[in-house]
């Protein structure tokens, strides 16, 4: 069994995957990694990028530079496909290979595009980290030390709560500290282990 779990910006998917992962023993896979290595250098897909795009779009140590391809391709919706229509499939098999290797009664999908990027087809069920857009706000900008105005032109181009909370089959509350998340993670593992019982 696979239970995707995904939020907007900063709403606290790394803290809650950790106690999955910590306290339970929960194999984790995180789709954002997944998607740096595919383009690592080496890679086909690197190669694909700078043909389309040039060498601007590398660092000096020939790796991608990911602020810049992000640049090019947010305006450019022709551009944006193009680039999905290549990553995806790869970042797709890299999370399957990896789920693969997994031993824990059920395995964890951490991504922040599961719905918008088709990957809740490889999930049973799928986990929101819900947070007041406030906190959420506050903590990204803590955590990333950026000005506020790129937090919110980052959340404004995510899926909006409502929109995320659709897709919902169970839903974590991070509004408060971190023992309540822990305590939610705790519940929903139990439930899980349950589900798997009623299944076998
Ligand atoms: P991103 O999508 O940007 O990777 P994320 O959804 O994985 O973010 P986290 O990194 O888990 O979010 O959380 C964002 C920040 O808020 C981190 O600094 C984390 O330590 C902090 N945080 C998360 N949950 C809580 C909480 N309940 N109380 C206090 N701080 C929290």
């Amino acid at each position: 069994m696979i239970i995707g779990l995904t939020g907007g910006i900063g709403s606290g998917k790394t803290a809650a995957a950790n106690r999955f992962a910590t306290a339970h023993g929960i194999h984790v896979v995180d789709a954002d990694e997944k998607s740096r290595v595919v383009v690592q250098p080496g890679k086909p897909a690197l190669q694909h990028i700078v043909d389309r795009f040039g060498d601007a779009i590398l660092l000096e140590d020939g790796s991608l530079n990911r602020a810049a391809l992000r640049e090019q391709v947010f305006a450019a919706p022709a551009e944006r496909q193009w680039l999905e229509q290549l990553l995806h499939p790869l970042i797709r098999d890299e999370i399957i290979t990896d789920l693969k290797s997994a031993s824990s009664p059920y395995a964890l999908l951490v991504s922040p595009l599961l719905v918008e990027s088709g990957q809740n087809a490889l999930t049973k069920r799928v986990i929101v980290v819900d947070v007041p857009e406030a906190v959420q706000l506050s903590r990204t900008v803590q955590r990333d030390a950026v000005p506020e105005a790129q937090v919110r032109a980052i959340m404004q181009a995510q899926a909006q709560r409502e929109e995320r909370l659709r897709h919902a089959h169970d839903v974590l509350t991070n509004g408060s500290d971190l023992a309540a998340l822990h305590a939610q993670v705790d519940a929903l593992h139990q439930r899980y282990l349950q589900l798997l019982e009623t299944q076998s």
